[in-house]
């Protein structure tokens, strides 16, 4: 049967981390699209040529290059099964998203919404810029992060509170913590 979670979340609030843990354990195909731009980044593909430096200066990748990205990666599931992490990111992507899911006759289960205050999002980001050297994880490319969320990615809230789905979910504590609070309302 099919099911459908939207993770939405300030950058550093720890949607990755907590994704991959749900999709092992209830059966989901985990979508982030960042993880998709980095490994065309990686592989050195047309794509990822022209999207690194978006991603280096912590702007958003244009709607159409990651709807096609979405579109294609539905369209190869027979069961739509997924949890994203990281999409929608902008209205227009969630009006995309919505489009595909009623044509693949997949509704919205749930749209977890992880909380984190700003200064606790900022030293996260900073340590795993440490720990991992993802290259957008410094203090410039973190401030237009945090500007492009307010301004794009904070509006869905709106848009997906008035379809009756979000859930907030405390972000504060360990990562098991947070996940019992996530299984809570998604699982
Ligand atoms: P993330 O791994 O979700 O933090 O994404 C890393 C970066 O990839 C973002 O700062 C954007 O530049 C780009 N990106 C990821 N997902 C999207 C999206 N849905 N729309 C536009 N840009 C995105």
């Amino acid at each position: 049967m099919s099911k459908v979670v939207i993770f939405l979340g300030p950058p550093g609030a720890g949607k990755g981390t907590q994704a991959k843990r749900l999709a092992l354990e209830a059966v989901l195909v985990q979508i982030s699209t960042g993880e998709m731009l980095r490994d065309h980044i990686a592989r050195g593909t047309a794509l990822g040529q022209q999207v690194k430096p978006v991603l280096d200066s912590g702007g958003l990748v244009s709607d159409a290059i990651v709807i096609a990205m979405i579109r294609e990666k539905l369209s190869n599931m027979d069961d739509v099964r997924v949890i994203f992490d990281g999409f929608p990111r902008t209205v227009a992507q969630a009006e995309a998203l919505d489009m595909l899911l009623e044509e693949l006759s997949s509704p919205i289960s749930s749209v977890p919404l992880l909380e984190v205050p700003e200064d606790e999002l900022v030293s996260r980001l900073l340590e795993r810029g440490r720990l991992e050297g993802r290259s957008d994880d410094n203090a410039d490319t973190i401030r237009n992060r945090f500007k492009q969320y307010l301004e794009k990615t904070q509006p869905l809230i709106d848009y997906y509170a008035t379809r009756g789905h979000v859930h907030p979910i405390d972000g504060m504590g360990t990562p098991e913590e947070v996940y019992t609070r996530l299984k809570a309302v998604a699982a």
